[in-house]
């Protein structure tokens, strides 16, 4: 055990400094704890990380931030799923949404009945059987309901964002309750010359920021876990040979889809993200596969309208820190590990960070049993990510470029071997507790790279031919109708947006 812990210093203020200064000011300013985030507009931000998974409407809802307040200020839209176009082999297409698939009949998970409808002759997409698949073909949105009966209750969303206004807001939720932003480059980070705890940060002005934990949300730098605590670095660009990205903005020209876009390409793919105002595109690719020039020249001709400002290059590692809380220093954010963005993790791995942080939190001192439980929480959702991303390139028939022929034959690992061997035989999927992904993600993707069992579950043979033809349909039915009943997504965003600052003038009055 340490001392009390009373001052926290985050340094960094991109999305990560920010959601935990804004978590932090909601629970720890309250009870004593004083926050200071340092951060330098000189050297800014990655810039980019415009798509979320569901989780974030947690992250908001413990932040208490009102929705139509918070898609007004981000610009942002509602995502159902990621459509995925020419994974498998060039010209096909799934979506993996979120929400469920159909409704589990006698305890057993839907896609057995699915897949015994399939042995029997059918051709039915899984698709036809999600709230969330068949809102998106149909470009629709609202909100889940809360009767288990209505199939609007397996409505779940997350958000495309612009990741510069999100950090802005949060910055606002966060200096209003009481969170200092220091504005400065970090020259050094001071440590104990006793044990290498870290002390102090010392900016270019010659300020010393104080604190007993520092949390590292300085990005790909690590300034605190990796330069100066010397925390190695595990790169899995073996399994995702992906270590670059180009970004650039297009116009908007289309209504809003309620879905990401992610389109494999000849050394990678490229992301496409609808906001209010603009279009999020970019090609994440493989160095050792394609030259910066040609995959820039690859994106800028695959793009649905002119271009809103020059193209942001990146560079980055694919793998994670190995312990991301080290003596009195938490790394969270890009410091932590970054896994490629193809499912749109990294924000959501920071919000566990943040609320790991929070249930651990040290006030008493730090404790090494607590800090290595962080440590197993937080890595073991790195490695299950790093599963289900590698699954989406090894689990391809593609073979018309040297990349898709190196991530077809690689090694995966072992765990990853394990889960597509059971799903392969008989359908067969046990989460596990660490994974984020739930058995509708990893079945909506196995099926759509084109794993198909050889068999199911035994009990999805105990009802009736009749019975599962009827009930079959009339799910197809039920979820094609609720979809055409909602609102285009992209009135229900401007309808939004309008209530928020409808609101907002008549607060200001
Ligand atoms: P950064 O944004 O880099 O912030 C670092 C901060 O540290 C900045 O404020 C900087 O000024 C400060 N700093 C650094 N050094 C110093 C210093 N010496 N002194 C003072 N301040 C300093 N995530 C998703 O969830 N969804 C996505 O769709 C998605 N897409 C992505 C696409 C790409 C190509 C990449 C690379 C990432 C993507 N991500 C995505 C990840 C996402 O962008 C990051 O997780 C998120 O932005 C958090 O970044 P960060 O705050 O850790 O780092």
């Amino acid at each position: 055990m340490t001392g009390t812990i009373s001052r926290v210093v985050i340094a960094g203020g991109g999305t990560a400094g920010w959601m935990t200064a804004a978590a932090l000011s909601r629970f720890l300013v309250p009870t004593g704890v004083t926050v200071e985030l340092v951060e330098s507009e000189q050297i800014g931000t990655v810039g980019v990380g415009e798509a979320t998974i569901p989780g974030i409407i947690d992250f908001n809802r413990m932040l208490g931030i009102d929705e139509a307040d918070f898609i007004a200020a981000t610009k942002g839209t509602f995502k159902l799923g990621i459509e995925f176009v020419d994974w498998d082999r060039i010209g096909s297409r799934y979506l993996h949404p979120f929400g469920d698939y159909g409704f589990d009949l006698e305890g057993v998970p839907f896609h057995h009945y699915w897949l015994r409808d399939r042995f029997r002759g059918s051709d039915q997409p899984l698709a036809a059987y999600s709230m969330c698949c068949q809102a998106a073909k149909a470009g629709k949105f609202m909100r889940p309901v809360s009767d288990p009966q209505s199939p609007v209750s397996q409505m779940r969303h997350a958000y495309h964002f612009d990741a510069g206004l999100y950090a802005r807001y949060l910055r606002d939720y966060a200096e209003k309750r009481g969170v200092t932003r220091v504005e400065g480059r970090i020259k050094t980070v001071e440590q104990s010359a006793r044990n290498g705890t870290l002390t102090a940060l010392e900016l270019d002005d010659g300020r010393r920021i104080k604190g007993d934990l520092f949390v590292d949300c300085t990005g790909f730098r690590a300034l605190l876990i990796g330069e100066t605590l010397g925390v190695d670095y595990d790169d899995w660009r073996a399994y995702l040979p992906c270590d670059r990205a180009i970004a650039v903005p297009c116009e908007k020209i289309d209504a809003a889809a309620p879905y990401t876009r992610a389109t494999a390409r000849g050394a990678g793919w490229q992301w496409r993200i609808p906001l209010q105002h603009r279009t999020g595109n970019g090609y994440v690719y493989s160095s050792a596969f394609m030259g910066d020039d040609e995959a820039e020249a690859a994106l800028l001709a695959n793009l649905d309208a002119a271009t809103l400002g020059p193209t942001n290059k990146l560079r980055f590692t694919p793998g994670r820190r190995r312990s991301v809380w080290e003596k009195n220093c938490v790394a969270i954010g890009l410091s932590a590990g970054f896994l490629e963005p193809l499912e749109s993790t990294s924000i959501h791995l920071i919000q566990e960070g943040v609320s790991k942080l929070l249930a651990l939190f040290p006030r008493d001192g730090i404790s090494q049993r607590e800090v290595a439980r962080y440590n197993s929480i937080i890595g073991n959702a790195y490695d299950y990510v790093r599963d289900f991303l590698i699954l989406h390139y090894n689990a391809t028939a593609r073979d018309d470029k040297p990349f898709w022929d190196y991530v077809r034959t690689m090694d995966v690992p072992d765990s990853l071997t394990e889960t597509v061997e059971l799903f392969a035989e008989n359908g067969r999927f046990f989460a596990h507790k660490s994974d984020l992904f739930s058995i509708t993600s990893w079945v909506a993707v196995m099926v759509g790279q084109g794993i198909l069992p050889r068999g199911y579950d035994v009990v999805a043979d105990s009802i009736t031919e009749q019975d599962l033809t009827a009930t079959l349909a009339s799910m197809r039915q039920t979820y094609a109708q609720a979809a055409s009943k909602m609102p285009p997504h992209q009135a229900f965003v401007d309808h939004l947006v309008k209530t928020a600052s409808q609101k907002s003038q008549a607060h200001a009055r």
